[in-house]
Protein backbone atom coordinates (compact mmCIF):
# COMPACT_ATOMS: atom_id res chain seq x y z
CA UNK A 1 0.00 0.00 0.00
CA UNK A 2 0.97 3.64 -0.65
CA UNK A 3 1.83 5.78 2.04
CA UNK A 4 -0.19 8.67 0.66
CA UNK A 5 -2.95 6.06 1.06
CA UNK A 6 -1.77 5.03 4.73
CA UNK A 7 -1.38 8.65 5.89
CA UNK A 8 -4.93 9.82 4.68
CA UNK A 9 -6.36 6.84 5.82
CA UNK A 10 -4.51 7.13 9.76
CA UNK A 11 -5.93 10.63 9.60
CA UNK A 12 -9.41 9.42 9.14
CA UNK A 13 -9.53 6.86 11.36
CA UNK A 14 -8.02 9.42 14.43
CA UNK A 15 -10.15 12.12 13.76
CA UNK A 16 -13.28 9.01 14.05
CA UNK A 17 -12.13 9.76 17.52
CA UNK A 18 -12.02 5.97 18.00
CA UNK A 19 -8.33 5.64 19.70
CA UNK A 20 -9.75 8.50 22.02
CA UNK A 21 -11.69 5.99 24.18
CA UNK A 22 -8.58 4.45 27.09
CA UNK A 23 -10.36 1.27 27.24
CA UNK A 24 -9.99 0.84 22.71
CA UNK A 25 -6.14 1.39 23.51
CA UNK A 26 -5.91 -1.22 26.79
CA UNK A 27 -7.25 -3.64 24.35
CA UNK A 28 -4.84 -2.75 21.36
CA UNK A 29 -1.97 -3.00 23.98
CA UNK A 30 -3.16 -6.23 25.02
CA UNK A 31 -3.79 -7.61 22.06
CA UNK A 32 -0.58 -6.82 20.78
CA UNK A 33 1.26 -8.78 23.44
CA UNK A 34 -0.38 -11.52 23.05
CA UNK A 35 0.76 -11.27 19.23
CA UNK A 36 4.51 -10.87 20.40
CA UNK A 37 4.31 -13.83 22.36
CA UNK A 38 2.64 -15.91 20.30
CA UNK A 39 5.55 -15.15 17.52
CA UNK A 40 8.23 -15.30 19.55
CA UNK A 41 10.26 -17.93 18.08
CA UNK A 42 10.17 -15.75 14.76
CA UNK A 43 11.62 -13.00 16.00
CA UNK A 44 14.03 -14.80 18.04
CA UNK A 45 14.90 -16.50 14.41
CA UNK A 46 14.97 -13.27 12.66
CA UNK A 47 17.09 -11.32 14.78
CA UNK A 48 19.81 -13.92 14.96
CA UNK A 49 19.76 -14.29 11.32
CA UNK A 50 20.42 -10.60 11.38
CA UNK A 51 23.21 -10.88 13.55
CA UNK A 52 23.46 -13.64 15.66
CA UNK A 53 21.77 -12.09 18.97
CA UNK A 54 20.89 -14.83 21.18
CA UNK A 55 17.32 -15.60 22.33
CA UNK A 56 18.45 -15.10 25.64
CA UNK A 57 20.09 -11.54 25.16
CA UNK A 58 16.87 -10.87 22.94
CA UNK A 59 14.54 -11.70 25.60
CA UNK A 60 16.62 -10.05 27.86
CA UNK A 61 17.76 -6.44 26.11
CA UNK A 62 14.43 -6.45 23.98
CA UNK A 63 11.51 -8.35 24.88
CA UNK A 64 11.42 -8.60 28.05
CA UNK A 65 11.24 -4.09 28.07
CA UNK A 66 8.62 -4.42 25.39
CA UNK A 67 5.82 -6.23 27.75
CA UNK A 68 7.29 -4.58 30.23
CA UNK A 69 6.11 -1.53 28.94
CA UNK A 70 2.95 -2.82 28.28
CA UNK A 71 2.23 -4.22 31.39
CA UNK A 72 2.87 -0.29 32.85
CA UNK A 73 0.73 1.18 30.25
CA UNK A 74 -2.23 -1.16 30.41
CA UNK A 75 -1.79 -0.38 34.72
CA UNK A 76 -1.69 3.03 33.96
CA UNK A 77 -3.34 4.46 30.99
CA UNK A 78 -6.30 5.48 32.63
CA UNK A 79 -4.52 7.70 35.24
CA UNK A 80 -2.39 8.69 33.01
CA UNK A 81 -4.80 10.47 30.40
CA UNK A 82 -7.75 11.41 33.03
CA UNK A 83 -8.04 14.95 33.53
CA UNK A 84 -5.88 16.88 35.86
CA UNK A 85 -7.32 19.61 38.33
CA UNK A 86 -5.09 22.31 39.03
CA UNK A 87 -5.57 25.26 41.26
CA UNK A 88 -7.14 28.69 40.02
CA UNK A 89 -6.36 31.61 41.99
CA UNK A 90 -8.79 34.63 42.57
CA UNK A 91 -8.36 36.29 39.29
CA UNK A 92 -10.64 34.14 38.08
CA UNK A 93 -12.98 32.94 40.52
CA UNK A 94 -15.51 31.07 40.85
CA UNK A 95 -13.39 29.05 38.18
CA UNK A 96 -11.95 25.33 37.63
CA UNK A 97 -8.89 24.49 36.15
CA UNK A 98 -7.94 21.43 34.62
CA UNK A 99 -5.72 19.87 32.53
CA UNK A 100 -6.47 17.45 29.77
CA UNK A 101 -4.27 15.30 28.24
CA UNK A 102 -4.90 14.48 24.54
CA UNK A 103 -3.18 12.28 21.70
CA UNK A 104 -1.61 14.01 18.88
CA UNK A 105 -2.88 12.22 15.84
CA UNK A 106 -0.90 10.55 13.40
CA UNK A 107 2.55 9.67 14.48
CA UNK A 108 5.83 8.44 12.42
CA UNK A 109 8.11 6.08 14.39
CA UNK A 110 11.49 5.88 12.70
CA UNK A 111 13.76 2.83 14.08
CA UNK A 112 17.56 2.56 14.47
CA UNK A 113 18.83 -1.05 13.88
CA UNK A 114 20.71 -2.45 16.97
CA UNK A 115 17.71 -3.16 19.23
CA UNK A 116 15.51 -3.75 16.08
CA UNK A 117 12.41 -4.72 18.69
CA UNK A 118 12.47 -2.52 21.30
CA UNK A 119 13.89 0.41 19.71
CA UNK A 120 10.60 0.63 17.26
CA UNK A 121 8.09 -0.65 19.67
CA UNK A 122 8.89 0.69 23.11
CA UNK A 123 7.88 4.40 21.84
CA UNK A 124 4.99 2.51 19.62
CA UNK A 125 3.37 1.66 22.45
CA UNK A 126 3.75 5.00 24.40
CA UNK A 127 1.84 6.20 21.22
CA UNK A 128 -0.78 4.02 21.34
CA UNK A 129 -0.75 4.57 24.93
CA UNK A 130 -1.97 8.24 24.43
CA UNK A 131 -4.45 7.39 21.62
CA UNK A 132 -2.47 8.13 18.88
CA UNK A 133 -2.31 6.29 15.55
CA UNK A 134 1.26 5.12 14.46
CA UNK A 135 3.11 4.39 11.57
CA UNK A 136 6.56 2.55 12.14
CA UNK A 137 9.29 2.87 9.76
CA UNK A 138 11.97 0.07 10.77
CA UNK A 139 15.99 0.12 9.49
CA UNK A 140 16.55 -1.39 6.88
CA UNK A 141 19.97 -3.22 8.13
CA UNK A 142 18.96 -6.01 9.98
CA UNK A 143 16.47 -7.12 6.99
CA UNK A 144 14.62 -9.56 8.51
CA UNK A 145 13.58 -8.27 11.89
CA UNK A 146 12.12 -5.41 10.02
CA UNK A 147 10.34 -8.26 7.39
CA UNK A 148 8.88 -10.12 10.75
CA UNK A 149 7.58 -7.11 12.44
CA UNK A 150 5.86 -5.56 9.25
CA UNK A 151 4.52 -9.22 9.14
CA UNK A 152 3.14 -9.53 12.46
CA UNK A 153 1.80 -5.77 12.79
CA UNK A 154 0.30 -5.50 9.04
CA UNK A 155 -1.37 -8.74 9.01
CA UNK A 156 -3.18 -8.29 12.44
CA UNK A 157 -3.99 -4.50 12.91
CA UNK A 158 -5.82 -2.40 10.04
CA UNK A 159 -3.01 -0.01 8.74
CA UNK A 160 -5.29 3.03 9.00
CA UNK A 161 -4.68 2.65 12.93
CA UNK A 162 -1.22 0.41 13.03
CA UNK A 163 0.98 -0.08 10.90
CA UNK A 164 5.11 -0.87 9.18
CA UNK A 165 6.32 0.42 6.30
CA UNK A 166 9.85 -0.89 5.38
CA UNK A 167 12.35 0.90 3.40
CA UNK A 168 15.68 2.96 4.16
CA UNK A 169 17.01 6.71 3.32
CA UNK A 170 14.84 6.58 0.41
CA UNK A 171 11.88 5.56 1.55
CA UNK A 172 11.76 7.73 4.55
CA UNK A 173 12.45 11.10 2.52
CA UNK A 174 9.23 10.13 1.46
CA UNK A 175 7.64 9.50 3.97
CA UNK A 176 8.78 12.58 5.75
CA UNK A 177 6.74 14.51 2.83
CA UNK A 178 3.52 14.60 4.65
CA UNK A 179 2.83 16.38 7.60
CA UNK A 180 2.50 13.84 11.06
CA UNK A 181 1.28 15.28 14.27
CA UNK A 182 4.71 13.91 15.81
CA UNK A 183 7.65 12.55 14.51
CA UNK A 184 10.17 10.03 17.05
CA UNK A 185 13.56 9.26 15.61
CA UNK A 186 16.33 6.80 17.08
CA UNK A 187 19.73 6.87 14.87
CA UNK A 188 22.94 8.83 14.59
CA UNK A 189 22.96 12.62 14.59
CA UNK A 190 23.45 13.06 11.44
CA UNK A 191 20.05 11.79 9.85
CA UNK A 192 19.31 13.11 13.35
CA UNK A 193 19.46 16.63 11.76
CA UNK A 194 17.74 15.64 8.75
CA UNK A 195 14.45 14.44 10.08
CA UNK A 196 14.52 17.74 12.54
CA UNK A 197 14.97 19.67 9.02
CA UNK A 198 12.16 17.63 7.32
CA UNK A 199 9.94 18.00 10.75
CA UNK A 200 10.49 21.92 10.58
CA UNK A 201 9.08 22.36 7.39
CA UNK A 202 5.75 21.01 8.70
CA UNK A 203 6.62 22.40 12.71
CA UNK A 204 5.90 19.11 13.36
CA UNK A 205 7.10 18.12 17.04
CA UNK A 206 9.98 15.83 17.44
CA UNK A 207 11.78 13.62 19.91
CA UNK A 208 15.25 12.40 18.82
CA UNK A 209 16.81 9.90 20.62
CA UNK A 210 20.41 10.09 18.91
CA UNK A 211 23.78 8.72 20.26
CA UNK A 212 27.28 9.83 20.85
CA UNK A 213 29.98 8.94 23.35
CA UNK A 214 29.09 8.08 26.90
CA UNK A 215 32.05 8.10 29.29
CA UNK A 216 32.89 5.94 31.83
CA UNK A 217 34.69 7.27 35.56
CA UNK A 218 36.64 4.59 37.43
CA UNK A 219 37.60 6.26 41.14
CA UNK A 220 40.68 5.36 42.77
CA UNK A 221 38.25 4.22 45.71
CA UNK A 222 35.87 2.02 43.50
CA UNK A 223 35.18 -1.69 44.22
CA UNK A 224 37.71 -2.59 41.38
CA UNK A 225 36.22 -6.70 40.50
CA UNK A 226 32.49 -5.16 40.85
CA UNK A 227 33.12 -2.28 38.32
CA UNK A 228 35.10 -4.50 35.65
CA UNK A 229 32.17 -7.07 35.86
CA UNK A 230 29.27 -4.22 35.23
CA UNK A 231 31.04 -2.52 32.63
CA UNK A 232 32.05 -6.06 31.00
CA UNK A 233 28.98 -6.97 30.55
CA UNK A 234 27.64 -3.35 29.51
CA UNK A 235 30.38 -2.73 27.00
CA UNK A 236 30.15 -5.99 25.17
CA UNK A 237 25.79 -6.87 25.33
CA UNK A 238 24.97 -7.01 21.83
CA UNK A 239 29.06 -6.38 21.15
CA UNK A 240 29.16 -3.14 21.94
CA UNK A 241 26.51 -1.96 19.58
CA UNK A 242 24.66 -0.20 22.15
CA UNK A 243 23.72 3.78 22.08
CA UNK A 244 24.20 4.14 25.92
CA UNK A 245 27.35 1.35 26.39
CA UNK A 246 30.28 2.91 27.72
CA UNK A 247 32.20 4.17 24.98
CA UNK A 248 35.25 4.98 27.03
CA UNK A 249 36.96 4.81 30.64
CA UNK A 250 38.48 7.42 32.18
CA UNK A 251 40.45 5.53 35.38
CA UNK A 252 42.01 6.95 38.12
CA UNK A 253 45.97 6.55 37.25
CA UNK A 254 46.71 5.00 40.86
CA UNK A 255 44.28 2.20 40.12
CA UNK A 256 44.98 1.76 36.03
CA UNK A 257 46.76 -1.16 35.76
CA UNK A 258 45.13 -3.70 38.45
CA UNK A 259 41.66 -2.19 37.21
CA UNK A 260 43.02 -3.52 33.68
CA UNK A 261 43.51 -6.74 34.77
CA UNK A 262 40.26 -7.14 36.21
CA UNK A 263 38.84 -6.49 32.82
CA UNK A 264 40.67 -8.98 31.31
CA UNK A 265 39.94 -11.48 33.61
CA UNK A 266 36.57 -10.43 33.35
CA UNK A 267 36.22 -10.77 29.79
CA UNK A 268 37.85 -14.45 30.08
CA UNK A 269 35.59 -15.44 32.60
CA UNK A 270 32.43 -14.37 30.38
CA UNK A 271 33.51 -15.28 27.10
CA UNK A 272 35.95 -18.06 27.62
CA UNK A 273 35.99 -20.28 24.24
CA UNK A 274 34.61 -19.54 21.07
CA UNK A 275 32.24 -22.31 21.30
CA UNK A 276 30.90 -19.57 24.05
CA UNK A 277 31.44 -16.75 22.09
CA UNK A 278 29.48 -17.82 18.78
CA UNK A 279 26.32 -18.75 21.56
CA UNK A 280 26.62 -15.57 23.58
CA UNK A 281 28.24 -12.60 21.46
CA UNK A 282 27.09 -10.99 18.39
CA UNK A 283 28.10 -10.41 14.76
CA UNK A 284 29.02 -6.78 13.97
CA UNK A 285 25.86 -5.57 11.53
CA UNK A 286 27.61 -4.81 8.48
CA UNK A 287 30.99 -4.85 6.27
CA UNK A 288 30.47 -1.22 6.66
CA UNK A 289 30.69 -1.16 10.60
CA UNK A 290 32.99 -3.71 10.33
CA UNK A 291 35.59 -2.35 8.51
CA UNK A 292 34.54 0.74 10.17
CA UNK A 293 35.85 -0.52 13.71
CA UNK A 294 38.25 -2.74 12.39
CA UNK A 295 40.21 0.18 11.64
CA UNK A 296 40.09 1.67 15.10
CA UNK A 297 41.98 -0.86 16.85
CA UNK A 298 45.71 0.35 16.87
CA UNK A 299 47.49 -2.54 16.98
CA UNK A 300 49.97 -0.69 19.53
CA UNK A 301 47.58 -0.17 21.93
CA UNK A 302 45.78 -3.52 22.08
CA UNK A 303 45.81 -4.56 25.72
CA UNK A 304 43.46 -7.42 25.23
CA UNK A 305 41.49 -8.72 22.43
CA UNK A 306 41.86 -7.31 18.82
CA UNK A 307 41.03 -10.17 17.11
CA UNK A 308 38.98 -9.54 13.42
CA UNK A 309 37.21 -12.01 11.29
CA UNK A 310 36.10 -10.27 8.22
CA UNK A 311 34.05 -13.38 6.42
CA UNK A 312 32.10 -13.89 9.98
CA UNK A 313 31.52 -10.18 11.07
CA UNK A 314 33.21 -11.21 14.49
CA UNK A 315 35.46 -8.68 16.32
CA UNK A 316 36.18 -10.01 19.68
CA UNK A 317 35.59 -8.21 23.32
CA UNK A 318 39.02 -5.54 22.60
CA UNK A 319 40.40 -3.20 25.40
CA UNK A 320 43.04 -0.18 24.28
CA UNK A 321 45.26 1.03 26.68
CA UNK A 322 47.11 4.63 26.45
CA UNK A 323 44.90 6.63 24.92
CA UNK A 324 44.73 9.98 24.28
CA UNK A 325 41.37 12.12 23.46
CA UNK A 326 43.95 12.54 20.48
CA UNK A 327 43.01 8.96 19.26
CA UNK A 328 41.37 8.65 15.92
CA UNK A 329 39.30 5.98 18.34
CA UNK A 330 38.12 9.42 20.56
CA UNK A 331 36.62 11.36 17.52
CA UNK A 332 33.39 9.55 17.09
CA UNK A 333 31.00 7.23 19.17
CA UNK A 334 32.70 3.81 18.60
CA UNK A 335 29.48 1.48 18.93
CA UNK A 336 31.55 -1.33 18.75
CA UNK A 337 33.36 -4.31 20.82
CA UNK A 338 36.55 -1.50 21.70
CA UNK A 339 36.96 -0.17 25.04
CA UNK A 340 39.26 2.48 25.05
CA UNK A 341 40.87 3.40 28.47
CA UNK A 342 42.47 6.25 28.98
CA UNK A 343 43.86 7.44 32.46
CA UNK A 344 43.47 10.59 34.76
CA UNK A 345 45.78 12.27 37.57
CA UNK A 346 43.55 15.26 37.90
CA UNK A 347 39.89 14.69 38.25
CA UNK A 348 38.90 18.13 37.50
CA UNK A 349 41.26 17.77 33.97
CA UNK A 350 39.26 14.65 33.10
CA UNK A 351 35.68 16.72 33.59
CA UNK A 352 36.94 19.13 31.64
CA UNK A 353 38.37 17.17 28.75
CA UNK A 354 34.69 15.48 29.03
CA UNK A 355 32.54 19.00 28.78
CA UNK A 356 34.36 20.30 25.93
CA UNK A 357 33.01 17.41 24.25
CA UNK A 358 29.43 17.28 22.96
CA UNK A 359 26.72 16.26 26.14
CA UNK A 360 26.98 12.72 26.31
CA UNK A 361 23.77 10.12 25.82
CA UNK A 362 24.98 8.41 29.16
CA UNK A 363 28.03 9.03 31.75
CA UNK A 364 28.68 6.22 34.36
CA UNK A 365 30.66 6.67 37.64
CA UNK A 366 32.13 4.04 39.99
CA UNK A 367 32.93 5.18 43.05
CA UNK A 368 32.25 4.73 46.82
CA UNK A 369 33.03 8.48 48.04
CA UNK A 370 29.61 10.57 47.36
CA UNK A 371 31.08 13.62 47.25
CA UNK A 372 32.52 12.50 44.42
CA UNK A 373 29.71 10.64 42.99
CA UNK A 374 27.55 14.16 43.45
CA UNK A 375 30.39 16.85 41.73
CA UNK A 376 30.17 14.80 38.66
CA UNK A 377 26.91 14.77 38.68
CA UNK A 378 26.74 18.11 39.26
CA UNK A 379 29.34 19.48 37.00
CA UNK A 380 28.46 17.21 33.91
CA UNK A 381 25.89 17.91 31.90
CA UNK A 382 24.71 14.63 29.70
CA UNK A 383 21.35 12.42 28.99
CA UNK A 384 21.33 9.70 31.83
CA UNK A 385 23.39 7.22 33.62
CA UNK A 386 24.03 5.04 36.71
CA UNK A 387 26.36 5.02 39.65
CA UNK A 388 27.97 2.02 39.83
CA UNK A 389 26.48 0.27 37.28
CA UNK A 390 25.87 0.83 33.36
CA UNK A 391 23.24 0.29 31.28
CA UNK A 392 20.77 -0.99 33.72
CA UNK A 393 18.73 2.47 34.00
CA UNK A 394 17.03 1.45 30.99
CA UNK A 395 15.31 -0.71 32.59
CA UNK A 396 13.56 0.83 35.31
CA UNK A 397 10.55 2.35 33.29
CA UNK A 398 10.39 5.27 35.65
CA UNK A 399 13.46 7.01 34.63
CA UNK A 400 12.69 9.00 31.41
CA UNK A 401 15.30 8.01 28.58
CA UNK A 402 16.24 10.56 26.84
CA UNK A 403 19.32 12.59 25.48
CA UNK A 404 20.27 16.44 25.59
CA UNK A 405 22.01 18.87 23.75
CA UNK A 406 23.79 17.08 20.48
CA UNK A 407 22.65 13.41 22.48
CA UNK A 408 18.60 14.06 21.89
CA UNK A 409 15.94 16.10 22.51
CA UNK A 410 13.26 14.63 24.36
CA UNK A 411 12.45 11.28 26.60
CA UNK A 412 10.42 8.28 26.69
CA UNK A 413 9.72 5.23 28.40
CA UNK A 414 6.85 4.68 31.37
CA UNK A 415 5.06 8.39 32.35
CA UNK A 416 7.72 10.08 29.78
CA UNK A 417 6.65 7.94 26.90
CA UNK A 418 2.88 8.88 26.98
CA UNK A 419 3.77 12.59 27.88
CA UNK A 420 5.99 12.24 24.51
CA UNK A 421 2.88 11.20 22.60
CA UNK A 422 0.73 14.00 24.36
CA UNK A 423 -0.37 17.38 24.74
CA UNK A 424 -1.87 18.95 27.85
CA UNK A 425 -4.64 21.10 27.15
CA UNK A 426 -5.53 23.54 29.53
CA UNK A 427 -8.86 24.78 30.19
CA UNK A 428 -10.41 27.40 32.36
CA UNK A 429 -13.69 26.35 33.29
CA UNK A 430 -16.33 29.23 34.19
CA UNK A 431 -19.97 29.16 35.60
CA UNK A 432 -21.99 32.36 34.10
CA UNK A 433 -23.55 33.55 38.08
CA UNK A 434 -20.72 35.95 38.35
CA UNK A 435 -17.95 38.04 37.35
CA UNK A 436 -15.93 41.16 38.63
CA UNK A 437 -15.69 43.35 36.62
CA UNK A 438 -12.83 44.92 37.23
CA UNK A 439 -11.22 44.24 34.01
CA UNK A 440 -14.11 46.24 32.14
CA UNK A 441 -13.55 49.94 30.34
CA UNK A 442 -13.75 52.46 31.49
CA UNK A 443 -11.02 51.82 33.68
CA UNK A 444 -9.89 53.56 36.75
CA UNK A 445 -7.55 54.04 39.54
CA UNK A 446 -9.76 52.14 41.92
CA UNK A 447 -10.04 49.21 39.67
CA UNK A 448 -6.41 49.28 39.16
CA UNK A 449 -5.55 48.78 42.33
CA UNK A 450 -7.95 45.60 42.84
CA UNK A 451 -6.26 44.31 39.93
CA UNK A 452 -3.08 45.07 41.05
CA UNK A 453 -4.02 42.70 44.10
CA UNK A 454 -5.62 40.29 42.46
CA UNK A 455 -3.02 39.65 39.48
CA UNK A 456 0.45 39.34 41.26
P1 LIG B 1 20.93 5.90 11.26
O1 LIG B 1 20.77 7.33 11.64
O2 LIG B 1 21.83 5.55 10.16
O3 LIG B 1 19.49 5.30 10.85
C1 LIG B 1 18.35 5.46 11.66
C2 LIG B 1 17.10 5.42 10.79
O4 LIG B 1 17.13 6.50 9.87
C3 LIG B 1 16.92 4.15 9.97
O5 LIG B 1 15.58 3.75 10.08
C4 LIG B 1 17.29 4.57 8.58
O6 LIG B 1 16.59 3.85 7.58
C5 LIG B 1 16.90 6.03 8.55
N1 LIG B 1 17.73 6.84 7.65
C6 LIG B 1 19.05 6.65 7.34
N2 LIG B 1 19.48 7.62 6.50
C7 LIG B 1 18.43 8.43 6.27
C8 LIG B 1 18.23 9.61 5.48
N3 LIG B 1 19.23 10.12 4.76
N4 LIG B 1 17.01 10.18 5.49
C9 LIG B 1 16.00 9.66 6.21
N5 LIG B 1 16.13 8.55 6.98
C10 LIG B 1 17.31 7.93 7.00
O7 LIG B 1 21.29 5.16 12.62
P2 LIG B 1 21.63 3.63 12.86
O8 LIG B 1 22.91 3.30 12.18
O9 LIG B 1 20.45 2.79 12.57
O10 LIG B 1 21.85 3.61 14.44
C11 LIG B 1 23.05 3.96 15.04
C12 LIG B 1 22.97 5.31 15.70
O11 LIG B 1 21.80 5.42 16.46
C13 LIG B 1 24.11 5.51 16.70
O12 LIG B 1 24.57 6.83 16.62
C14 LIG B 1 23.44 5.29 18.05
O13 LIG B 1 24.05 5.93 19.13
C15 LIG B 1 22.09 5.83 17.80
N6 LIG B 1 21.15 5.21 18.71
C16 LIG B 1 20.57 5.97 19.67
C17 LIG B 1 19.70 5.38 20.57
C18 LIG B 1 19.02 6.17 21.64
O14 LIG B 1 18.10 5.64 22.23
N7 LIG B 1 19.41 7.40 21.92
C19 LIG B 1 19.43 4.03 20.48
C20 LIG B 1 20.05 3.29 19.48
C21 LIG B 1 20.90 3.89 18.60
Amino acid sequence: MKIQEIYTKQQAFFNSNITKDVSFRIEQLKKFKKLLKENEDLLYKAIYEDFGKSEFETYMSELSLIYHEINIFVKNIKKWSKRKKVATGFANFPAKSYIIPEPLGTTLIIGAWNYPYQLLLVPAISSIAAGNTVILKPSELPAKTSETMAKIINDNFPSDYFCVVEGGAKETTEILEYRFDKIFFTGSIPVGKIIYKAAAKHLTPVTLELGGKSPTFVLADTDIKMTAKRIVWAKFLNAGQTCVAPDYILVDKSIEEIFLKALKSEIEEHYKNSEEIDENYLRIINMNNFDRLSKLIDSDKIYFGGNCDRAKRFISPTILQDISFQDEIMKDEIFGPILPVLSFSDLDQAIKMVKERAKPLACYIYSNNRQTIDKLLKEISFGGGAVNDSLMQLSNSNLPFGGVGLSGIGSYHGKSGFDTFSHNKSILDKPFWFEANFKYAPYSKYKLKIIKWLLE
